[in-house]
């Protein structure tokens, strides 16, 4: 197995264009799994762990770009304030050991329709920086799931970034596992409220083929939002409305049969879950909204 190791990001797009088939690793935590269970066993691998452009976050224009070698630990310590909804699901990943090597980056590489990052970055309608030696070019995150466990990314590209904007109102993320650590999502949901745009975000994880929005849940909860004024004069959502959202969302997951869950126990909890979800983010907007 050849061993490449980029001191730079400009050498790191380098070395990918000129072997198109290297694994990158970051964290490793995916990666040296497969590789551990004999299900894959790469020509060569192309270390990132050195290049320090992929560690570092900051402003661009109004968003936040983060680097993809951020590790979770560092997203719940430094950016909790900024992007809680992507905070919360970072704290539900692995143990302390995976959240301190395992990358947003990487979660985004392998696309697992389970992997935890997805939903808030599709609930917030986040980008993923995709970069090569031909220049760098910005998807939705909505257009880079493209089947499970396959994403947009080409050959000779590497993740750089991804952009998301700060919150601009109340966040949420919940996941449903047979336990309460270190477990994989049989389920997972995530809901970003913009009161700036009066916007309802929401993502998916774990019930279909790739993480996905609830696009008409999304436009029916803006319109009891704008409806009723409660942009504007916050009150208590009705019930029938928070069930209605509820239904919504899990008519547009897909789910499957697996080791982890049923689909249809998988389509009650996004229900449930995305009840919950919008019911917190609505009291923390009722409590804050000036
Ligand atoms: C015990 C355990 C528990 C876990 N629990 C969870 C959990 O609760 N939730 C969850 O979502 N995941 C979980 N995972 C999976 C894993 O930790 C995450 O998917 C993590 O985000 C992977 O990040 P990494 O940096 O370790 O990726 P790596 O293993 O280094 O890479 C993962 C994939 O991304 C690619 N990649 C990495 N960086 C780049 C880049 N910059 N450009 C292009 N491709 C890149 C790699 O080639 C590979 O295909 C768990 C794993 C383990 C071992």
């Amino acid at each position: 197995m050849e061993f490449l190791q980029p001191a730079t990001w400009p050498e790191a797009l380098a070395m990918k264009a000129a072997h198109p088939e290297a694994v990158p690793i970051a964290g490793g935590t995916d990666v040296m799994v497969d590789i551990n269970f004999d299900r894959t066993r790469p020509a060569a691998i192309i270390d990132l762990t050195r290049v320090a452009e992929l560690e570092e976050w900051g402003s661009d224009n109004g968003l936040l770009r983060i680097g993809a070698g951020v590790t979770y630990t560092r997203i719940i310590d430094e950016l909790s304030d900024r992007l809680p909804g992507l905070a919360m699901a970072s704290r539900t990943v692995g143990s302390p050991q995976i959240r301190n090597r395992g990358t947003v980056g990487g979660n985004l590489g392998s696309a697992s329709p389970a992997g935890d990052a997805h939903p808030p970055l599709l609930a917030s309608d986040g980008l993923v920086e995709l970069a090569s030696t031909g220049g760098s070019r910005r998807l939705p995150a909505r257009e880079f799931y493209t089947g499970p466990k396959r994403n947009a990314m080409r050959g000779d590209e590497l993740i750089a970034a991804f952009l998301v904007e700060p919150a601009k109102g109340p966040q949420q993320f919940s996941k449903v596992g047979t336990r309460n650590a270190m477990v994989i999502a049989v389920c997972s949901f995530a809901l970003a409220l913009d009161a700036e745009r009066r916007q309802v975000g929401t993502g998916i994880g774990s019930a279909a083929p790739t993480p996905v929005s609830a696009a008409e849940a999304e436009s029916f909860m803006e319109g009891v939002l704008d409806e009723a004024g409660l942009w504007e004069t916050p009150r208590e959502v009705d019930e029938s409305a928070l069930k209605r959202f509820g239904e919504l969302v899990a008519a547009a997951a897909r789910p499957i049969d697996d080791v982890r869950g049923t689909a249809a126990y998988r389509k009650h909890a996004l229900a449930v879950l995305a009840r919950r979800s919008f019911s917190w983010a609505w009291d923390e907007y009722r409590r804050t909204a000036p």
